[in-house]
Formats: C-alpha cells, sequence, structure tokens
C-alpha cells in the first residue's frame, strides 16, 4: 500500500474526515460521497465533484482505514431539457426520469442516463478513480428508501418549516459572466428544482405519472395512516397510490439529498458554489438531516469552478464544455488529476486546451525532476504523489517521458508519420537513442491528439517544399555566412542538445565571441534576428517550434536545400 501523505490540503481534510468518523461511529467503514447528473455530457467541471472526495478517501485508505467512495448518479431525476443539437423529438420526454428517456440518436445505450454514464465512467477508471456507483433510479424504483420517504411524508410540516425560513429571504444570485460557466452551471445537480410546495400544501414526495410517466403531477392529499396519497398529472391522469407501496416518484432534491446523506452514512460530500449559498441545498440539507433524519451533515466544503482555457471556439462548434474524456485525448491521466489535487477545492483554475498545456507540462516535467532530486516543497511533492497513483497503485506512464512540447513540435511537422517520427526521436540523443515508439507512449500520442484536434490549422508548421530563392537573393553578406556557419556544423551537432549549441553559437562566432560566452544584449538581439531568418527559410513564418527540433525534424538533407543560396 502507498504511505500517507501528509503537508497539503488532501491530508487535511483526510484528519477531519476520520477525526469525525471516529466521533460518529468507531471503526465503522468511513463513506466520501459525490452526486453526478447524466442529464448530458459530464463536463470537466464535474470532475472537481469527484476528484476532491477521491482524493481525500484514497489519502484516508493510505492511512489504513476502510474508506468508500460512492457516486450516486441522479439517473432518476426529470429530463429537463432537450440539449442543442439533439432533435426537438426529444421534447416529449420532458420531465420523465432520466433513465426512461431515449439515449441520444446513434447511441447504444438502452437510456439517456446510460449513454452519459458511461463516457464519465470510462474516464475515472482511466483516471484511477475507485468508487461504488448508485443508481438513484435503482435505489427508488426498488423501494430501497421506503422508510425514509414515509418519514419525510410524517414530517413534511417540519420540513415545510425549515424551507419557509429561506423561502421569504432574497434568493442568492450569482452573476454568471462566462458562456463556459454558464453551461457548467447547468449540469449541476438539481438547483433550482422546486421544492415540494403546490397550492394543495406541502408534499416533500413527487410521483411519476403511471400513464405518462412524467413529473408534470401535484400531489392533492396525503393520509399519514393509510399512506394513500392522491396525485394529478397535466395529462389528465389522476390516481390515489399507497405511499407504502410506491416506487415511481421521489423526493424533492433538497429533501433527497439529506435524506442520502443519512441513509449511506456520508462523512465528506463537497459541493459547487451553487449549492453552497444561503439557502441553498446544502444549508438547508444540513438542517433537514439533523431534524428529521436525525443524522450529521458530511463534512462539505465549497469546491470552486474549473475552467478552461483555449477549447472555447470548438466546443461551441460541438455544442458543450469539453469533459474529462475530451482533456484524457490531449494529456495523461496524471497531468490531469494534478491540475485537481495541486489546487485547494476553493480556489479556481483553468485546463488549458490551447498552447497553454505544453507550459502546464514542462511544469509538470519540472515537479518531476524536483521530486526526483529531492528538492521539491512539501505540498508539490504530495500533489505529485496524488497525481501518480493511488493506494491501489500506480497509474500507467511514459517510459520515455520527453518534452511534450518537443512531441508535439516532431508530430505537428511529420503529421504523424511513425518512420520519421521515430527517425527524429532517435536523433534527439545519438548516445541514448529512442528504439521504438512505445518509449515515447501513451504521451506521444497524446501530444499527436492536441496538434489534430486543438491548433488550428493557420498554427501548424508547414515546412516550405521549395527555397524561398526571392529572399535567398536578397540577404547580406552576413546573413550568408550565418546559413553557411550553421550548415558545416549541422554533421557535427546533429542531436537536440548539439543543435541547441550551433543555433546559439552561429551569431556568438560572427560576433568574434567563444562559443560558451554569456549573451549580451546584442547579442540577443542578433540571435533573435537569425532565429527569425531561419524560420522564414525553413516554415515561412517568423515564429515556429524550437529550432533544434525543427532542424531535427525538417532533416539535415532538406534544411541544406532551404538555407543554400
Ligand atoms: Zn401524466
Amino acid at each position: 500500500m502507498a504511505r500517507s501523505i501528509e503537508a497539503d490540503w488532501v491530508s487535511r481534510f483526510a484528519d477531519e474526515v476520520i477525526a469525525e468518523a471516529e466521533r460518529r461511529a468507531p471503526g465503522k467503514t468511513i463513506v466520501c460521497a459525490s452526486g453526478l447528473s447524466p442529464s448530458g455530457p459530464i463536463h470537466l467541471g464535474n470532475l472537481r465533484e469527484v476528484m476532491t472526495p477521491h482524493l481525500v478517501a484514497d489519502e484516508i485508505r493510505r492511512r489504513g482505514h476502510d474508506c468508500e467512495h460512492i457516486i450516486s448518479w441522479d439517473d432518476f431525476d426529470r429530463f429537463r431539457k432537450v440539449p442543442a443539437g439533439i432533435d426537438e423529438a426529444w421534447n416529449e420526454h420532458i420531465g420523465k426520469p432520466l433513465t426512461s428517456v431515449p439515449a441520444p440518436p446513434g447511441s447504444t445505450y438502452p437510456n439517456w442516463a446510460e449513454h452519459f454514464k458511461a463516457a464519465m465512467a470510462a474516464a475515472l477508471a482511466e483516471l484511477g478513480v475507485e468508487y461504488r456507483g448508485i443508481s438513484q433510479t435503482r435505489m427508488y424504483t426498488s423501494g430501497a428508501y421506503r422508510e425514509q420517504i414515509l418519514l419525510a411524508m410524517r414530517e413534511r410540516g417540519r420540513i415545510d418549516a425549515i424551507l419557509a425560513q429561506y423561502r421569504t429571504k432574497p434568493k442568492a444570485t450569482k452573476v454568471i459572466t462566462d458562456a463556459d460557466e454558464a453551461a457548467a452551471m447547468e449540469g449541476s445537480g438539481a438547483a433550482g428544482e422546486d421544492d415540494g410546495s403546490a397550492a394543495t400544501g406541502y408534499f416533500p414526495y413527487k410521483p411519476y405519472c403511471s400513464v405518462c410517466d412524467r413529473d408534470l403531477t401535484t400531489v392533492t392529499s396525503y393520509d399519514d395512516d393509510t399512506t394513500a396519497l392522491s396525485y394529478t398529472c397535466v395529462c389528465g391522469h389522476d390516481e390515489t397510490v399507497l405511499l407504502s407501496e410506491h416506487d415511481r416518484g421521489k423526493l424533492v432534491w433538497k429533501v433527497d439529498w439529506p435524506m442520502r446523506w443519512a441513509y449511506e452514512g456520508v462523512v465528506f460530500e463537497p459541493s459547487g458554489v451553487d449549492h453552497s449559498s444561503p439557502g441553498s441545498s446544502f444549508v438547508v440539507g444540513g438542517q433537514i438531516i439533523r431534524d428529521v433524519f436525525k443524522a450529521d451533515q458530511p463534512i462539505g466544503p465549497m469546491y470552486a469552478f474549473v475552467g478552461i482555457s483555449g477549447m472555447a471556439k470548438m466546443s461551441s462548434s460541438r455544442g458543450g464544455v469539453p469533459t474529462p474524456g475530451d482533456a484524457l485525448q490531449i494529456m495523461e491521466p496524471p497531468l490531469l488529476r494534478w491540475m485537481y489535487a495541486r489546487r485547494r477545492p476553493n480556489q479556481s483554475f483553468k485546463i488549458a486546451f490551447d498552447q497553454e498545456v505544453q507550459r502546464m507540462y514542462d511544469e509538470w516535467d519540472s515537479l518531476v525532476r524536483k521530486v526526483t532530486e529531492g528538492t521539491a516543497q512539501p505540498a508539490d511533492t504530495a500533489a505529485y504523489q496524488r497525481s501518480i497513483g493511488t493506494a491501489s497503485g500506480l497509474l500507467p506512464t511514459t517510459p520515455r517521458p520527453l518534452s511534450y512540447r518537443t512531441l508535439a513540435s516532431i508530430v505537428d511537422i511529420t503529421t504523424g508519420d511513425e518512420e520519421q517520427t521515430l527517425r527524429i526521436l532517435r536523433d534527439l540523443d545519438p548516445d541514448n537513442p529512442v528504439a521504438s515508439l512505445d518509449e515515447v507512449r501513451p504521451r506521444l500520442d497524446r501530444a499527436e491528439r492536441w496538434i489534430t484536434t486543438q491548433v488550428p490549422a493557420e498554427q501548424r508548421t508547414q515546412v516550405r517544399e521549395n527555397p524561398d530563392v526571392e529572399l535567398l537573393n536578397s540577404l547580406s553578406e552576413t546573413e550568408r555566412e550565418s546559413l553557411r556557419i550553421l550548415l558545416d556544423g549541422l554533421d557535427e551537432h546533429w542531436s537536440l542538445d548539439g543543435l541547441t549549441t550551433l543555433v546559439y553559437g552561429v551569431p556568438k562566432i560572427q560576433a568574434g565571441l567563444s562559443p560558451d560566452a554569456k549573451p549580451t544584449p546584442e547579442l540577443k538581439t542578433a540571435q533573435r534576428a537569425f532565429f527569425a531568418l531561419l524560420y522564414k527559410l525553413l516554415v515561412g513564418r517568423d515564429t515556429g517550434p524550437r529550432l533544434p527540433t525543427l532542424l531535427l525534424a525538417v532533416g539535415a538533407d532538406r534544411v541544406r536545400k532551404l538555407l543554400t543560396v
């Protein structure tokens, strides 16, 4: 088993959760919980709902305690709206449980909820998140919550009184400033759902109509002694059922959530900002669990919004915000885990789909180096250890983690040609050549995915087919000389390190300086001008991938062809 990790926010929550669990029921399995609504694609922001308890549960396991992470699939929630891009015919399903709505066209899954659950479950498996999934459809329709539902109905006056304390207060409003954020809020829980009040009285239970299967029902009466519940539906149906036998309905969200905390004995469940304001589900739920279900509220930190940089344009064309599966296309699981592990839940952050992803990878590689050398800060080391594996073991890694930036540049230029890619990778370090692409996978595949799916065509590198004769003929004698020095040194310097020395060295030689001379402002200007000239001649632009990588990728023969006057 992996050792426990001290010194970060995860560790501090683990301390708190273990102490609380001991106070409540010593020796009992500790339960950490998440809730996800499979009402549509489950996006990266919702991953925080899972990663926060996952990391805490994992730390508790590392310390040798029994701990279970449960994920409640809120698949018995109503289908609220037809997302953009889906046939309007799905409108007829609004109000039905998500498990009763047909899956989107073309899906092989039996229903709407299963379709969207599956993608998230696949991403969680890749991320090493172990959990017990609980289908709320299965729980409600099997009668598992019977006692709790009857209790909530008996106590409806008390629940109504708790909710009433908040109904009079002005509703907390949150200004949503970002389109991604607005889209993100859509998927989170059942915020905004009605709390059970109606002209006919307050009833925290809402049946799905036995004729049309929608929740457009109104409870008109309830008899505590017989549990006879009467309802009407907008479809015209009305009937009386015995709640002691009825399994096709659910508690309203603000009562459902605390009921499940009590039922599962949840000690830790964070929630998004939208659930933590005054009068919100978490605050009201705390009172309902104490007064009605006679149990304790979980420790429930609020987590801040997770944003995305660089995918807005692409996501809007696809009609959605990116999912964990989308992120795992362009980065390895440890890197994605790290995004969530390194920041405290109340800090917001962004996950990069644009050029920033290269910088994130550089930062990660530098952290790995520091950890290996033993020079990393304790909290950074903790985040690293939580990212590379769990109490159950390490996640798969790339055996030879070459710089993501370098790999991206290479596949950019080779457009994924494996033979050419391997040739360039061998040349990077001739003393210790890469023998097979498998050594640099899966990182190579992620970099290739990033280049092909996220980098706009105008930012891709196009090596010139033919020399820019006009430019070559217009060069000054100094410029011609710089190209000659470079070409003369190519063979001798044909490696990543060698070419780095060479390209920085050419302007030094021209200035009569030694190869290890310290850069002066004049030298830096000369280097910049030299690099710009090379980019112009090789790729027809002022910038491009790092020059040593570019030269290796283009190949010595073609470099000669493009740089010779
Ligand atoms: Zn109906």
